[in-house]
């Protein structure tokens, strides 16, 4: 079954593709033709909705979308929904080091990564919203991810998110969770 997941990243959408495959191995994902609309929501479900919507109003199949970022409690829930250019630009080490200075000498080390999934077809809309708390480490460790995962310790692990194979990663991440729970909304909505 085609649903166009808006995104222009062919990666994430290799990535976002296995996912929902676990739940429902007939999903396909296509690249959607339009521009990228602006992402001037105040909240995650928002801002992945109004790229779900955009999607289907381009293609008129099912359309899929997410928006995630990382909550450090202790930044008030910064950096939120503005993760991708917290520094002011678009760039994974100056964020990182921005949110390791602000942190710097500050002991609640908790925070959280949050993935917004939506989904929006001629039935209507659904968001679903996951979670993957963890702490953040006073140095980055490990090569692998991207974004804020080398200075992200998942509770109950020793290690990073930039030191899990992406595998393990998918299996308990944000990402992964909200995919698999859209996979399963998708399957009973289509699946004969
Ligand atoms: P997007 O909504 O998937 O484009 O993610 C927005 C930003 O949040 C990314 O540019 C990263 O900075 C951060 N982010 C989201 N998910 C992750 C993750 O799994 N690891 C590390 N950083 C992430």
């Amino acid at each position: 079954m085609d649903i166009v997941f808006a995104t222009h990243n062919a990666h994430k959408r290799g990535e976002v593709e296995a996912i929902m495959r676990e739940v429902w191995p007939e999903i396909h994902l296509v690249e959607p033709t339009g521009e990228a609309p602006d992402e001037d929501g105040h909240s995650f479900g928002a801002n992945a909705l109004i790229k779900a919507r955009a999607g289907f109003a381009d293609m008129s199949i099912p359309s899929i979308a997410d928006d995630s970022g990382i909550c450090v409690a202790a930044l008030g829930g910064e950096p939120g929904i503005d993760s991708a250019h917290y520094s002011g630009e678009r760039d994974d080490v100056k964020n990182l080091e921005l949110v390791l200075a602000k942190l710097e000498g500050e002991s609640r080390r908790e925070a959280e990564f949050v993935c917004a999934a939506a989904m929006v077809d001629e039935q209507g809309e659904e968001v679903v919203e996951r979670r993957w708390p963890g702490s953040i480490t006073h140095e980055p460790f490990g090569e692998g991810g991207f974004g804020y995962d080398p200075i992200f310790q998942p509770d109950g692990y020793e290690v990073t998110a930039a030191e899990l194979s992406a595998e393990e990663k998918n299996t308990i991440s944000h990402r992964g969770q909200a995919f698999r729970a859209l996979a399963a909304l998708l399957k009973t909505r289509y699946s004969q």
